[in-house]
């Protein structure tokens, strides 16, 4: 039986980093070179582009000030060119784009701010990387070219944070993306899309990773390669626990976990179409290909009770007491509208009989900067309940199988760090992880302890 072109294609994603100039476009053209299975190709947008286009997507008020931000993403651009020496029509292409980019940009700060304007500027930066790297593959003999992701990406029209449309984008990759990929390896651009008026949208920061799954998912590919500047997931950030190691395969359960509880590898929504069409994501290191990289796949060959450690600092605890909520109903109903109210996710939760204690994800908040706790949220709890607010902890996540029912974890856990305290420990709802709130200076302590005793023998 013929194999289907599908479902051998590999997708390779490149991060900012990874064609941040010619010599790393380069190490990005060797991978897609030695594999030719690799037939789709997503990237970012230079490292630093991205950032300098968010602040002229806000309307820079002093002129000067805005013309520097332009100039230093233009100069990142023209020296890609300039060390590339691209075909007159890719010169030109990106000529197009730098005037489009400093007329969105004197729109938004002139005449105000418009969403989808804003987001068309911020596409700006991922075109660049995808016209650039599909122009040097070309030079390398092959043939490449560069696709426009809006034809396939379907999102709402949220603009800045759009969510996707898999059912849409899968036939709109087979209408065409398919048929190009037996002639040719296709480079596009991550983090864009379009709405169904076809406006440019993105998809919020980092998105790129997500859309390199949504290609891979709508290919059924083989497998969906992540390039990027680190080698692999490790059992814990090597800059807090010098003897954390690289993680050879881990479960897509058990990256989601990681992904939510700090680790800043993978944004968590990004596995989620991989997982669903069940397609392998390999992590590996665009400087440093040869080296093993992670595995993320449905089931492992090992499946160790603990795989990593995570934490998340910056925690705060809020405990919530009333004497209503003795026998009452509704109490835990009341108090978790106020916080939606206020837009505040809640991430870990233990009650007593009198009281709650849960501690806020400052993830899924505003990126305002401004604190979670505010009067107004202080102003509507008062009439339900006391409240206390402790600041200064971090929470340190124990990633694993089989964690709530495999005997003496927990009772490992505390002997490990019985010298320390524990503020709220919660166990039991996902089997895939154990967590502990501590004081934040504690933390480094603890996950070197706690790697020392699960993770190293
Ligand atoms: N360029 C976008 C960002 O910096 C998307 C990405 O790199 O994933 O957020
Ligand atoms: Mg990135």
């Amino acid at each position: 039986m013929q194999r289907n072109l599908e479902s051998s294609v590999i997708v390779a994603k490149f991060g900012g980093t990874s064609v941040a100039d010619l010599p790393a476009l380069q190490r990005c053209a060797d991978i897609v070179q030695a594999n030719p299975a690799i037939r789709v190709v997503v990237v970012s947008a230079a490292a630093g582009v991205t950032n300098r286009l968010v602040a002229l997507s806000k309307g820079i008020a002093p002129e000067s000030e805005r013309m520097q931000v332009l100039t230093e993403i233009m100069d990142i651009q023209h020296s890609i060119s300039k060390a590339l020496s691209p075909s007159p029509d890719i010169n030109a292409q990106l000529r197009d784009y730098l005037s489009r980019m400093a007329e969105l940009s004197a729109y938004l700060s002139d005449v105000g701010i418009e969403a989808s304007k804003q987001d068309e500027l911020l596409a700006l930066g991922e075109r660049c990387s995808s016209m650039f790297l599909a122009e040097l593959l070309r030079q390398r003999g092959l043939t490449a070219r560069d696709f426009n992701a809006c034809q396939v990406i379907r999102t709402d029209s949220h603009f800045g944070s759009a969510e996707a449309r898999p059912t849409r984008i899968g036939m709109l990759a087979k209408e065409h993306l398919t048929p190009l990929l037996e002639n040719y390896c296709v480079v596009t651009q991550g983090f864009i899309g379009a709405d169904a008026a076809d406006r440019v949208t993105t998809l919020g920061r980092g998105g790129s990773d997500l859309s390199a799954a949504l290609f891979a998912e709508a290919l059924r590919a083989q497998a969906l390669q992540i390039w990027t500047d680190v080698d692999g997931i490790y059992t814990c950030d090597p800059r807090q626990v010098k003897s954390a190691r690289p993680i050879s395969e881990i479960t897509f359960a058990e990256a989601a976990e990681m992904a939510t509880f700090g680790a800043k590898i993978l944004h968590p929504a990004t596995l989620l179409p991989a997982q669903r069409a069940q397609v392998p994501v390999f992590i590996g290191c665009t400087r440093e290909p040869e080296k093993a990289g992670t595995w993320i796949k449905n089931t492992t060959k090992q499946r160790p009770v603990c795989r990593a450690l995570s934490v998340r600092r910056g925690q705060v605890l809020l405990t919530a007491r009333s004497l209503n909520m003795l026998h009452a109903r509704g109490f835990l109903a009341e108090l978790f509208a106020i916080l939606a109210r206020h837009r505040i996710s809640v991430d870990l939760i233990t009650t007593s009989e009198v009281s709650v204690a849960l501690t806020l994800d400052a993830t899924g908040s505003h990126s305002s900067g401004n604190k979670l706790i505010s009067q107004a949220l202080l102003d509507d709890l008062a009439p339900l309940c006391d409240v206390e607010v402790e600041e200064g902890l971090a929470l340190v996540a124990i990633i694993g199988h089989q964690l709530s029912n495999t005997p003496e974890v927990a009772s490992r856990v505390f002997q490990m760090i019985a010298k320390k305290n524990i503020r709220m420990i919660s166990q039991g709802a996902s089997p895939n992880n154990l967590c502990v709130l501590v004081r934040e200076d504690d933390a480094t302590d603890i996950l070197n302890t706690l790697h020392q005793g699960f993770l190293e023998n």
